[in-house]
């Protein structure tokens, strides 16, 4: 029976086993409660040889070459450079807004005057808040950022976050930049990736290591207990529990449950080799939905997809006993959230041998490449603790 648990095997689990395994020479069991490994990242070639990402599109965008080089150790990734498009009152826009949506927008004429504005009010500057548009001096500069809110974002966010679109401040816009060139990339990072046979065959690789089992189908909950400081599992002690799932359900709900937004991903198959004008189209003003992914514009072209599919995503609340919406995507940080949080966090200190790594048990939004560097850095707590509990139980 291995000492060593790791509940979850999305990246933060799966770099942690690897590594324990590995460097540390431990064996480790990983328990995972879906019937795969991967948590959100988790994709699968269709009946159509078209290979779709269950749980949404996922693109590796970084600036850390250091990511990039520790995922090739176990696929082979190409450079995808992720566009996507906005369907604003009857025409699509390049998301993030750039020069051209200006045109668009302002039309050519009213443009000219508002282009030369921006380009003196932010010189020498690659992207630039929307919230810092709508907070300059300058009254077209911000009426333009004012029409963005408007237009792209009031709508979107509150079928995004279920609110209602009169309560959302534009102060949501918080960091969502707008390209001050024409560039049409969606994010201005250095490195843009996605793994050529998708990313479970680079899950499958990274756990193929004679040191870690793997477990699917496995609720931990049902075989873990909590006791007075300690944790066992299946009825033995465990040296290290390292969870990635919510903290909540892992304290059984003890001070509520945190609030998460889930989706109902609708799929559409068509006949075609192409079905929309980019890979990804948000729709602000369309009633229920926020956007739709075109996957067979995303994978490795290797030949072998017939027609295309279209994944349309429809937010709702997260609860975990109802047949859709039962995932938890996007977790809503307020601070009455947070207050919780710290709630649970303090009853997770009691245990010396309990380590909360990953978007769930942390509470937090991470992009993939944040969630890999964390991971990777938060080993060492991991290696830390068991060389300490070696030397003191000598
Ligand atoms: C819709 C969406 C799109 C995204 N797109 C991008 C993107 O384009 N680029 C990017 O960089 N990042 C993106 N992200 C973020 C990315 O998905 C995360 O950073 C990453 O997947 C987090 O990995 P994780 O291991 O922390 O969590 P998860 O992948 O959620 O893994 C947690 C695992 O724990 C398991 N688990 C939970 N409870 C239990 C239990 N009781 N017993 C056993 N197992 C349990 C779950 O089944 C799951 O497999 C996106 C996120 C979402 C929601």
């Amino acid at each position: 029976m291995e000492k060593i648990i790791v509940v979850g095997s999305g990246f933060s689990g799966a770099i942690l086993a690897r590594k324990i395994a590995e460097e540390l020479e431990r064996k480790v069991l990983i328990v995972e409660k879906r019937p795969h490994i991967g948590g959100n990242m988790y994709d699968e070639v269709d009946e159509h040889g078209i290979l779709v990402q269950k749980y949404g599109p996922h693109f590796l965008n970084t600036n850390n070459y250091r990511v990039i080089a520790f995922l090739k150790q176990y696929a082979a990734l190409f450079p995808h450079e992720t566009k996507l498009l906005s369907y604003i009152d009857g025409q699509y826009v390049r998301l993030p807004f750039n020069f051209k949506t200006v045109q668009q927008l302002v039309g050519p004429e009213r443009s000219e005057g508002l282009l030369k504005k921006l380009r003196t009010a932010f010189a020498g500057r690659d992207r630039v808040p929307i919230l810092e548009l709508v907070d300059h001096a300058d009254p077209d500069v911000s009426a333009y950022g004012n029409l963005l809110f408007e237009k792209a974002y009031r709508t979107y966010t509150s079928k995004q976050w279920g609110i209602q679109p009169e309560e959302i401040d534009k102060y949501v816009l918080d960091r969502v930049p707008m390209a001050m060139n024409y560039d049409e990339r969606y994010l201005n990072k250095d490195f843009q990736y996605l793994p050529i046979e998708g990313f479970t065959k680079l899950f499958e690789r990274m756990l193929d290591h004679p040191n870690i089992r793997v477990e699917l189908n496995t609720d931990a909950l049902e075989k873990l207990t909590m006791g007075e400081g300690t944790v066992s599992y299946g009825g033995e002690p465990v040296q290290c529990l390292i969870w990635t799932g919510p903290i909540d359900e892992l304290f059984h709900y003890r001070y509520g449950a945190l609030p998460y937004r889930s989706l109902d991903i609708r799929y559409s198959y068509e006949d075609k080799p192409s079905i929309l004008p980019s890979e990804i189209i948000s729709y602000p003003q369309a009633p229920g939905y926020t956007r739709s992914t075109e996957y067979r514009k995303i994978m490795y072209d290797d030949g072998g997809a017939r027609g295309s599919v279209v994944a349309t995503e429809y937010p709702l609340a997260y609860d975990p006993k109802a047949a859709v919406g039962n995932v938890p995507y996007y977790p809503v940080v307020t601070k009455a959230s947070s207050a919780v949080y710290e709630q649970y966090l303090e009853q997770a200190a009691e245990y010396r041998n309990l380590f909360l790594c990953g978007r769930l048990a942390e509470f937090k939004y991470y992009n993939m490449d944040i969630c890999i560097e964390h991971a990777l850095a938060y080993f060492e707590n991991v290696r830390d603790y068991l060389k300490r509990d070696k030397e003191e139980s000598k």
